[in-house]
């Protein structure tokens, strides 16, 4: 209830209320604060290619300074169309793509959108933080389906009993932050058989596309039968390129869905990033191989944090894609995964992520789950393996 029904003076708006700030900034200040090795927040500690830090430059010289379209730049916007064809064999035309300030945006827009008060949006729990902001600030009902541990597949059932009358739209994610799982053709076909059965918008945020490991290829449920006249696809350049701080992100679809979008997005930022958007075009047209090689070190990276992880008694969620891996630190004696992870960076001088607050309050599920971020080059997660080793972990 807000401040103000209940009389107090309450000077934020009631959609912020249980909103609270981002887990990700928190943590992030909690590893500056503590001096820790931050496995916590999902950022590179490496920039991508220097030839799209060159092509920032040399936009920013040839005065690219000004507000860009709305829409995109044309340049940006016709590599990701590229981009669609090469990797997806989808076609599309300019319309049905819009570029975003990072696929934030692009939830944003999407859900401010295509959401109506009172309207119910499916999201697979654990779900990444801004969904639910978003989902409140648009005055939408969140209808959860749990993904569940260890391998977090999706229960076809429930996500049959989460569909009501008032259901708008499928909010999928995958590959899946903060679980690693990557939907399968089945689950992906059960996603698409119910929306089509039940007349529903699918809004996918697909950042790790490019992120899956041993072989594991990535599946965009527009390229299911039927499904691209009702689906809206996100992805960004951050996780793709390795320039999160750059914020440039797009959503695709049927034009009337991206139009939705855009429609939205025009009166959250407008446009931004105009040097990076061209930069970011070179990079899709050319630098396929550097999240070619990315995906290669990170598996590596992966194998060697989850064996470490093992190792220190927990038990661990391999993921299949994405750069995080889940581990159950039940047995260390912690009340849940918050006290863990406060406890951790004051012990061991490690900040890592309380999974819980992925779920709905309350929820049980993921109480004792902790996620670790292994996107850091291979000596700082050494040095936070190390740290771990030396401490006591039990409460
Ligand atoms: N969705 C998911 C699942 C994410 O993990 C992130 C973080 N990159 C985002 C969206 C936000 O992406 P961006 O930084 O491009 O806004
Ligand atoms: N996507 C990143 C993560 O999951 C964080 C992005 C952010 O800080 N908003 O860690």
């Amino acid at each position: 209830m807000s401040g103000a029904r209940t009389g107090r003076r309450t000077r934020s708006a009631a959609r912020l209320q249980g909103v609270g700030s981002t887990i990700f900034a928190e943590m992030s200040a909690l590893a500056v604060r503590t001096g820790s090795v931050n496995l916590g927040q999902g950022f590179p500690d490496l920039s991508g290619p220097g030839s799209v830090v060159e092509a920032a430059y040399e936009a920013m010289r040839a005065g690219t300074n000004q507000y860009p379209p709305g829409h995109g730049a044309l340049a940006l916007v016709d590599a990701v169309v590229r981009h669609q064809q090469r990797h997806y064999g989808l076609d599309l035309s300019p319309d049905q793509v819009v570029v975003t300030t990072g696929a934030t945006e692009a939830i944003a827009g999407a859900i401010l959108g295509l959401v109506d008060p009172g309207d119910e949006v499916v999201v697979f729990e654990p779900y990444y933080d801004s969904y639910r902001a978003m989902i409140q600030f648009a005055g939408g009902v969140r209808r959860p389906v749990t993904l569940r541990a260890p391998d977090y597949r999706l229960d076809v059932p429930e996500l049959e009993q989460a569909v009501t009358e008032r259901t708008k739209l499928i909010l999928l994610n995958t590959p899946h932050n903060p679980t690693g799982h990557v939907f399968d053709e089945t689950e992906l076909a059960a996603v698409a058989d119910v929306a089509t059965r039940h007349d529903l918008l699918v809004v996918t945020d697909e950042v790790y596309e490019h992120l899956t490991y041993d072989g594991r290829a990535h599946v965009p449920i527009s390229t299911l039968p039927g499904m691209f006249d009702r689906t809206v696809t996100i992805s960004s350049s951050g996780k793709t390129f390795s320039f999160t701080g750059w914020k440039i992100g797009w959503a695709t679809g049927p034009a009337d869905l991206v139009a939705a979008v855009e429609g939205a997005k025009n009166w959250l930022s407008y446009s931004s990033g105009a040097p990076f958007q061209p930069a970011i075009a070179h990079a899709l047209d050319h630098e396929d191989g550097f999240h070619e090689q990315l995906r290669d070190d990170l598996s590596l990276r992966r194998d060697h944090i989850c064996a470490a992880l093992d190792d220190l008694g927990m038990e661990v969620h391999v993921p299949q894609g994405t750069y995080f891996v889940t581990t159950d630190v039940s047995d260390f004696g912690y009340a849940d995964g918050l006290a863990f992870c406060a406890g951790l960076a004051e012990r061991a001088k490690v900040v890592a992520i309380p999974s819980q607050v992925f779920y709905e309050d309350g929820s049980a599920e993921g109480r004792h789950l902790v996620r670790w971020a292994f996107c850091k080059e291979r000596d700082l997660i050494d040095e936070g393996i190390r740290r771990l080793r030396a401490t006591d972990l039990h409460a």
